[in-house]
């Protein structure tokens, strides 16, 4: 057996088993190996029930002494004791609605059992232990038991069986120079997959974890920058020229550019020029006019005679720029069509057609575009909008629709400097780091539940005056532990206490995009006084006329999220309002809360962001689950990141045989997979 072998070749994986491991992607025992475990639990041998008060987790040898009859509490449940002694002292074991647990124990006869013990009204009590079937060395320190993801029927028993098994028969060959093992004194591969799977002490774990990491952030660097060298190569990309009839389009926008938009503006076209294919991010504030930015880009491309796509996640967003797109380009005879979901069958023929022979020279829609029979006669570029929204594989789907064309993505996700360096070597990146003029800060408070009065009542103070609000909460359905305000609940309560004659709608991510959108337009057209919601309406949707942002339980979301939805106001020429509703319940939320009221700078809020918070919630990557990074995080990584992106470097530069080795392996991967990665 090696690496590569199926999972099916395993002892004691039949048809069941091995159909469970596919779904979650494990084919063959690398995929097995790579499974890690995303927690541990520390588990310490509790040789004595005296002195300790504060035992936690523990792993225990003792005997019955005595099963108990069982109990019905007051809540309904019922309780099962049996008590235990270890030679010395007694102490409880308690389970809840499991009676039948007392079949499994016997009078005076020995066991192993593993569970929290704590000291509650003078008695010591073991809640619900489970038996610990394994032989285990009670006198080792501590016991550390991996916990994997469990998704789709995987157990975690199932797991370190299989695993413990693949380990005693493989051997994982080393990967990483000699040169950089030694002089960073990481551990085997070998050994580090052992412990990670399987480990011994922390310290051991630590050491471990390290080299694993260290890996992951050198091959990741190592991809970015060959990639980067890759795709400067690539010689064959369109040279476009710059057009004289953009002086006019130029001379007819309905507002000056601001100075950053111009400078963006000016290295994308530096971009167009070069024979090489462009790969650019750009970057820039809610509201900082990326879209102007994006169409004037596009519109170059056009009048050298070449098509243009641009992709929104949503499709009020792609209506947005479609109806933005046709004011701009009126007077100059540009064929637009606009294709979504929603779009006729009828008409997306048409369009289709249009596309092929070359008819439309820019079309603007959503998912709907990366449908395999969407064919261009001539590509040159492709705009992705709020690309961390989008999948890597649907942006390289769309950019494949084309031979070498420039690739333009934006988002409105500040990713601070320091970091962005590291994570998009393979794009140059601009960032629009200055708001159009007039802009009016929009006060940001926060406040307890018990203002919330106050809160709803100046909504409607708003309302009176023709304006409307947004009022946004974190979770669909209710979730009576958290007590999160649900929004559905959050509906009702609103309608009845405060909106009874108001026109209130709501809207969450559950409704089709069909429904969305039409309760989106509702409120656009100013129907619809209040919309109620959960996230949806985070990205760049534009309601001038709204002037109020109230966030529920605001303590549950990410500073960088907090501001992507204060955007949705301030967009007209009203005064406008964010309203934090937060249970300010520690330092933490007070910090993070203080930040919202005193900043409106999308990249300060970020970078105090990372600082309090890890970076998973930042890029929406633990959300998406789209990271290509499984061990590391890059924030809390980042001094490694830096060590591996510089060894990285020296690697690509090196002459040495074996390196050279490493380098067109990584090269033929690169080649295969898609134009380019993407962070998300
Ligand atoms: P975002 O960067 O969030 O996508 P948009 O492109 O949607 O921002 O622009 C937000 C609003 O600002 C739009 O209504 C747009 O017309 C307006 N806008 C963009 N650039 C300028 C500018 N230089 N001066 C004035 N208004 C502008
Ligand atoms: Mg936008």
């Amino acid at each position: 057996m090696n690496i590569y072998s199926s999972i099916r070749d395993l002892r004691g994986v039949g048809p069941k088993t091995a159909e469970t491991l596919e779904k979650c992607c494990i084919f063959s025992i690398i995929d097995l190996l790579l499974y890690f475990p995303r927690d541990y639990e520390m588990i310490s041998a509790c040789d004595s029930l005296q002195g300790d008060k504060n035992y936690g987790k523990v792993i225990i040898k003792c005997e019955v002494v005595r099963i108990e009859k069982d109990i019905r509490t007051k809540s309904g449940k019922v309780l099962t004791t049996i008590v235990f002694s270890d030679g010395n002292s007694e102490f409880k074991g308690k389970w809840f609605n499991q009676p039948y647990i007392k079949n499994y124990y016997r009078l005076n006869k020995e066991y192993t059992l593993m569970g929290k013990l704590q000291e509650f009204r003078g008695e010591i009590i073991l809640s619900n232990p489970t038996l610990v079937k394994e032989k285990v060395n009670i006198s080792t320190e501590e016991k550390i038991i991996p916990k994997y993801p469990l998704r789709s029927g995987i157990t975690n028993n199932l797991m370190i069986k299989l695993i413990s098994q693949v380990l005693q028969e493989v051997e994982i060959e080393e990967n990483l120079p000699m040169w950089i093992i030694n002089k960073y004194k990481l551990c085997s591969l070998d050994t580090a997959m052992r412990i990670i799977h399987s480990p011994k002490s922390s310290e051991e774990l630590h050491e471990a974890s390290k080299r694993l990491k260290f890996q992951e952030l050198f091959t990741y660097s190592l991809k970015i920058l060959m990639l980067k060298d890759y795709l400067n190569k690539n010689k064959n990309g369109i040279s476009f020229k710059i057009h004289e009839e953009l002086k006019m389009l130029k001379e007819q926008l309905p507002y000056a550019l601001t100075k950053a938009q111009s400078r963006v503006v000016r290295q994308i076209l530096v971009d167009q020029k070069k024979g090489i294919p462009m790969n650019r991010l750009v970057q820039g504030d809610v509201g900082s006019g990326k879209t102007i930015v994006a169409l004037i880009s596009i519109f170059n491309v056009i009048k050298n005679g070449y098509q243009g796509v641009m992709m929104a996640p949503t499709e009020i967003l792609a209506t947005q720029h479609y109806l933005e797109a046709e004011k701009l380009f009126k007077d100059f005879n540009i064929n637009i069509r606009l294709l979504c979901g929603s779009t006729t069958v009828k008409n997306k023929e048409k369009i289709k057609q249009g596309l092929k022979d070359g008819e439309i020279d820019l079309v603007i829609g959503t998912h709907a575009l990366i449908e395999d029979d969407v064919e261009f006669m001539n590509l040159g570029m492709v705009i992705t909008d709020e690309q961390h929204r989008f999948g890597v594989a649907q942006r390289s789907r769309l950019s494949n629709k084309g031979k070498n064309i420039d690739t333009l993505v934006m988002t409105a996700t500040p990713i601070p400097r320091t970091l962005s360096l590291y994570l998009y070597g393979d794009l140059d990146v601009s960032i629009i780091d200055e708001l159009p003029p007039g802009r009016q800060i929009i006060d940001t408070y926060y406040i307890n539940k018990a203002g919330k009065d106050r809160v709803y009542n100046f909504a409607l103070e708003e309302i009176k005056k023709g304006r409307q609000v947004y009022v946004v909460c974190p979770l669909v359905e209710e979730n009576e532990e958290l007590k999160l305000s649900s929004v559905e609940n959050l509906y009702s309560e609103l309608k009845e206490k405060y909106f009874q004659d108001t026109e209130i709608e709501i809207l969450h991510g559950k409704m089709s995009p069909k429904l969305k959108d039409e309760i989106m337009n509702r409120f656009k057209r100013g129907e619809t006084k209040i919309i109620v919601s959960t996230t949806v309406i985070e990205v760049g949707i534009n309601v001038p006329n709204a002037t109020l942002m109230i966030i529920e339980n605001a303590e549950r979301f990410g500073l960088a999220q907090l501001h992507q939805l204060r955007g949705r106001v301030g967009r007209g020429k009203h005064k406008s309002y964010c309203i934090l509703i937060a249970d300010v319940k520690n330092d933490i939320i007070r910090r993070r809360m203080e930040i919202m009221k005193s900043s409106n700078d999308g990249f300060f809020i970020a970078e105090q962001d990372l600082k309090i918070r890890g970076s998973g919630e930042i890029f929406g990557v633990r959300q998406h689950g789209e990271s290509s990074l499984i061990l590391s995080d890059v924030i809390d990584d980042i001094e490694l990141l830096k060590l591996a992106n510089l060894e990285a470097k020296r690697l690509i530069e090196s002459n040495i045989e074996n390196d050279i080795k490493v380098k067109e392996e990584i090269l033929r991967k690169i080649e295969q997979s898609s134009r380019f990665i993407c962070f998300n």
